[in-house]
This record gives C-alpha cells, structure tokens and sequence, in this order.
C-alpha cells in the first residue's frame, strides 16, 4: 500500500487552532473580561422562517409512504434547478436549469471538480485566498503559481499575459479581503483565459452581499465566461445554510476542451461519486428563492453589512487603513504602525479583548494585515467599536 505522498506536503493549517489556543490561554489568565470575536466565518442568525417552515413540511412527506422519497436525481431535483435558473435571470443572466449541479456546498464541488482535470495542468491563485483552493491542487500535485494581491492593484490582481495559467480561481466579492471585480475587471479576465484556453473557477460565495447593481454578481454576466468558466455558489453565508449544507455549481454546455464537453465530464463524475443532497434540504433551498424567503434572507444579511458598515466607519473615524465592507461581510484592515498580523492579534486581543484573524494566514501577501468578519452579534460589534477608539 502506498499513500498519496503529497497529502505529507500540505502545510499543518495552524491558524484557526493557535487563535484558539490564543484566546484560550487569554480567558483562563482574565476570567471576568468579555472577549469579542470579530474572527469567525460562520454565520449568527439563524435560519429564516420560510425556510424551517420547508423543513418541517418536507420532513412529514418523508414520514407518509405516498410522498416519501429515496435516492434523489445526483444533479439535483428539478424543482430547486428551475428556481435557480429563475434567480439568474435576476442578474440578467441565462443559466440553463440543466447546466446547475446542486452540491452540498461551494467547498465540497471547489474540490471535487479537480477531478475532471489532469494532474499536468498549472493553476493561477491569488495571495492571499481562501486556502481550500491551494491545498486541494497540493493534494494532486498539480503546480500552482500564485498572483500577487496587494495594496496597489487594490488585492484584485489582474491577468499577465506572461503566465501561461491552464486553471484560474477568482473570488469575488473575496475572502479574504472583501475585494469586489468589477464588470471591466472580469472581462480582462474571460479575454485572458480564452486566449490562454484556460478555465476559470469562479468562486462566488459572497455575491448576495452586492448591493450595486454595476458590479457582477455572477461571470456569467461577462461575454464570452460560458465558454471558459464554471461558477461556484453558496447558501452558507446567504441565508444562513453553514450548518444545513447546500450550493450549487454551474458548468455551461458551451465549456468545452477540445471536442469534450466538461458538462458531461462533471455529470459523469457526480453520478459516479455522488448520491445528491438530501430532499428535505433542497425543499429548504427552494423555500430561499421564494419571494418570501428572499425578503426573509436580504433581512439577515442587511443585518450583517449594517455590522460592516458600523465598523468600516469606525475605522474610517479611527484614520485605519482597510478594504472590504461594503459588498462583503469581510473588513481587511492594515495592522497599526508596521505590526505584523500576529502582533496585532496580540495586541488587539490584550489591550481591546477583541479576536481577529491574522491576514499572514491566508498568504505571505496577507502579512501586516488584519482580517474581521460582520457575521456577529449587533452588540459585540457596538462594543468592539467602543473598545476600538477607547485605544486611540
Ligand atoms: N468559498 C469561499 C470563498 C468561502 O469563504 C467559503 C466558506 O467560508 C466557501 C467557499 C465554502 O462554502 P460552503 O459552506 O458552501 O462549503
């Protein structure tokens, strides 16, 4: 027997586990102080009505025998594929309902979907990122070259036709930073990869925290990304589903290598290595799309961009340097007078009781500076904020 040997290359991730330990040690040494955490990727408020009230009515079906069902359709049910392709046309986009693969979440399918490409392809990805795209292609070996994300191009690098990429992710609106393409960018981006025959896996996660209408929401909004992208989305952070599992991929059936369509490939593989998320969750995905459940979730996630911009005016007041915050739920702040990122851990979490995480986690580009997140409580963020200009 032999192992995959590059599963021995991958960096111990340390950072989520030292933080806690950090804090922690802190807790024990000062029991009475409230700690603050402005660190966590995970949503606070919980799911929305219209989408229990599915759960509940999709569980009874299952307890009746005329309406109980088994194996699903691997691609997903018809009924939340239709609902999605409605939802596109809401950002003037065509995504056909069979061209969506519903997943159990943008981590699961940004992983698996390396599986339809080979080992021998070379892979362009931002630093810093969200760090599942540089140790899932560690894992297959494949060589990865990095573009730099830094205060002068704003963390939104832009391609260099130098490079010769075969896949690029992008993130946009982006963890880390918060950095959001704009229409122009993307474009720069889809001309790059079809003259390079590149694929572009376009991460969007975050795209419900847009709230202007000039900005993509999706890449398929660009000309010409149905032939080179495959587009990832979330319910995680949009209504709430970090815990309830559910997303959904779209591989066009303009995508093409050679004469090979990737649908096809991507189909195969799902039918082969996936069995379909649960009925009872996709009954609660599609309760989402309603105009019920979309008017319940924009409450809960205007709740989280009011947390950023309570905390981006602070920092604003405060002279700070940041990115990030208002089409995201994520503030990336410059540390205080040359701090590296764990010093202003230590520091912020000393003198403020407030925990961040160090950017130096998401990249070497992300040394010096700072990540927070909006997804907490209204009060923690009113007294972090307190405590933030208490340090001036
Ligand atoms: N993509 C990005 C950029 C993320 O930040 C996250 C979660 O934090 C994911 C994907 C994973 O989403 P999911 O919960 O759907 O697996």
């Amino acid at each position: 027997m032999k192992i995959n040997e590059n599963y021995l290359k991958l960096e111990q991730s340390y950072l989520f586990s030292t933080i806690a330990k950090k804090v922690a040690e802190f807790t024990k040494q000062n029991p009475d102080v409230r700690v603050i955490r402005l660190g966590i990727g995970d949503v606070t408020r919980p799911l929305c009505p219209a989408v229990t009230k599915a759960l509940h009515e999709a569980t009874d079906e299952m307890g009746i025998k005329e309406t109980f069902k088994g194996y699903g359709p691997e691609q997903g049910y018809a009924f939340l594929r239709q609902t999605i392709s409605e939802y596109y046309k809401g950002h003037h986009t065509e995504v056909s309902e069979d061209e969506i693969f519903v997943s159990d979440g943008a981590k699961s399918d940004l992983g698996n979907i390396l599986d339809i490409f080979d080992a021998d392809n070379t892979v362009l990805i931002p630093d810093p990122v969200y760090p599942v795209y540089v140790d899932t292609n560690i894992m297959a070996n494949r060589t990865i070259c990095y573009m730099e994300a830094n205060k002068d191009n704003n963390f939104l690098p832009m391609p260099d036709y130098a490079v010769d990429a075969d896949i690029i992710y992008l993130c946009s609106p982006n963890n880390p930073t918060g950095a959001v393409y704009s229409k122009d960018q993307l474009k720069e981006w889809v001309d790059y990869a079809l003259a390079k025959n590149a694929i572009i896996l376009f991460d969007a996660a975050y795209e419900a925290f847009i709230g202007d209408e000039t900005l993509p929401r999706s890449i398929y909004q660009i000309e010409g990304a149905k032939k080179c992208a495959i587009e990832f989305c979330s319910l995680s952070k949009t209504a709430g589903f970090t815990g309830t599992r559910c997303g959904y991929t779209v591989v066009p059936f303009e995508l093409k290598c050679g004469d090979v369509a990737l649908h096809s490939l991507w189909l195969r593989r799902q039918t082969t290595k996936f069995n379909g998320v649960p009925y009872i969750i996709q009954k609660a995905a599609a309760a989402i799309f309603t105009p019920e459940g979309q008017q319940q979730i924009k409450e809960n996630i205007e709740y989280y961009k009011q947390n950023a911009a309570l905390l981006t005016e602070a920092l604003t007041e405060l002279g700070m340097s940041f990115i990030g915050g208002e089409h995201s739920p994520y503030i990336w702040l410059m540390c205080k007078s040359g701090m590296t990122s764990w010093e202003y851990f230590e520091y912020l979490l000393q003198e403020a009781h407030i925990v961040g995480t160090p950017g130096s986690g998401f990249g070497k580009n992300g040394e010096g500076y700072f990540r927070l997140t909006a997804f907490g409580e209204r009060e923690d963020v009113e007294e972090a904020i307190k405590r933030l200009k208490a340090l001036k």
